[in-house]
């Protein structure tokens, strides 16, 4: 039994990230006890309130992890789910640091986590059990602008959100910065453009990245580019919608969608609108007219295909099913879908693992971009749109006047456009996947390195070290 499987033999969720970690530092000399001041989670918060339900009073359980301080503000969403336990947030919070440290976004990981089901919850009750626990977190000093700033989840979003930011202004009335308390909140709430869809196209960008690079494309028997790949998409919450809409627009073919319920399969592809529609109308994507039903959604996932984005919740490519999974590459939108046991069994099959630390970080981007309009308290593009604007005319008249051309009113359109909130969110959004992509990428091939998961590792250690350097906490 290896040291970090529990007494039953098997992996806790933060015993994965720890045997993740631990195969990173493999490839570095650095002091022990550092290392596991990395690993270790600073600050667990476990709370329990009442909140009263109807005629019931119920107690609620629920968590607040920071992972890491070594750059503050922490960040990390709140999950709302039945499943929610201490490993599962400390795990969750753990893969925040490392994926801040990833994308270049100055926070420390954090996670939140309330055990109850929201879909059988009232909105009502849900919006009393939010501020409460805001109210909690509030009381501890477990929120803040400048302390721990959470953002949507499983099962959490704009809403959540708002209620957050509400409780946390009536408390701090005279705090100027408030709206800075929490990402992920409605554009009329202090909300950027652009961040509801942030992790499903930062799972777009880092896929779409990998897929141009020809060299990884050609190990694994692919062409160059996402035109006609084949990809399955397991999670339809707001990662896996997005990135779906995202791919099939790209003209990517997806082939199958897989839900709790099931999955449905056509291997021409299924027109995403339309699936969303029949979801939205019936409440399930079974019996969509142009596909076939697939009962165990479990097998979607071992279904041929180029690539499988898993984006849903945690461990579901495991020991038992990764020696059947058919698909060249995998891109973890989820956090944390694949178990080491199954990572070791997919390495060997030649598979490439687009790793969740790196793959789905648009959204804590996208919240720093967030965070970062409200505390400057101005709206991207304000300053610059009308200059920009100007500019570009002064330069369009003297290429029309050199030239003797003129430019049809379409043409001009295009060349004018100062940028707007949403066009230098997603330009910023791009840039760091992109660039996050090659950077992890670039430290794999400079190294013994063999896979994207550990060289993302190594990166942010390497990161996280470089900061306690610059605090001078360590020598
Ligand atoms: N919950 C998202 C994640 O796991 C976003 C976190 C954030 O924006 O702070 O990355």
């Amino acid at each position: 039994m290896s040291k970090n499987q529990n007494k039953t033999g098997t992996y806790s969720f933060f015993n994965c990230i720890e045997k993740n970690f631990d195969k990173a530092a493999q490839f570095l000399s650095i002091e022990k006890g550092l290392l596991e001041q990395i690993k270790a989670c600073n600050s667990v918060y476990r709370m329990h309130f009442p909140v009263k339900i109807g005629k019931e009073i119920k107690v609620i359980e629920a968590y607040r992890v920071q992972h890491s301080h070594h750059k503050l503000p922490c960040k990390g969403g709140i999950r709302y789910s039945t499943k929610v336990n201490q490993d599962e947030v400390m795990t969750l919070a753990a893969l925040m640091t490392y994926k801040c440290a990833i994308v270049d976004v100055p926070f420390g990981g954090a996670k939140g986590g309330i055990k109850i089901d929201p879909q059988i919850i009232s909105p009502e009750n849900i919006e009393k059990i939010t501020r409460r626990y805001t109210s909690e977190l509030i009381k501890k000093n477990f929120i803040g602008p400048g302390i721990d700033v959470p953002a949507p989840d499983y099962g959490t979003g704009e809403k959540e959100m708002s209620w957050i930011l509400d409780t946390f202004l009536s408390l701090r009335s005279g705090d100027v910065d408030a709206l800075a308390c929490v990402t992920g909140k409605p554009v009329s709430q202090g909300g950027v453009r652009g961040r509801k869809e942030a992790t499903g196209l930062g799972v777009f960008y880092g896929i779409r990245e990998l897929c141009y690079t020809k060299e990884d494309m050609y190990s694994v028997g692919l062409d160059v580019g996402l035109v006609g790949k084949k990809i399955i998409i397991q999670g339809l919450g707001n990662v896996g919608y997005h990135a779906a809409t995202f791919f099939h627009e790209a003209g990517a073919v997806i082939i199958a969608l897989a839900e709790r319920e099931g999955a449905i399969y056509n291997e021409k592809g299924l027109n995403v609108s339309k699936v969303f529609l029949h979801l939205r109308n019936t409440g399930s994507i079974l019996n969509f007219p142009e596909a076939r039903n697939i009962e165990n959604t479990e097998k979607a996932l071992e279904l041929e295909c180029d690539i499988l984005i898993p984006a849903a919740l945690e461990n579901v490519i495991h020991k038992n099913n990764a020696n059947r999974i058919k698909a060249k590459i995998i891109g973890e939108a989820a956090n944390g879908p694949t178990t080491p046991e199954a990572d070791d069994i997919l390495e060997k099959k030649g598979i490439i693992i687009v790793p969740d630390i790196y793959l789905n970080a648009g959204g804590v981007t996208v919240s720093y971009f967030e965070w970062l309009k409200n505390l400057s308290h101005v709206r991207y593009g304000r300053m610059e749109k009308k200059f920009s604007e100007n500019m570009n005319a002064e330069f369009l008249h003297v290429i029309e006047t050199v030239c003797k051309k003129k430019i049809s009113s379409e043409e001009k359109k295009i060349i004018l456009r100062g940028p707007r909130e949403i066009d230098l969110v997603r330009s910023g959004l791009e840039d760091t996947m992109i660039n996050g992509f090659h950077k992890i990428r670039d430290l794999k091939k400079s190294s013994k390195i063999k896979n994207m998961r550990t060289a993302a590792f190594v990166l942010a250690i390497n990161k996280i070290i470089d900061s306690y350097e610059k605090l001078g906490i360590f020598p």
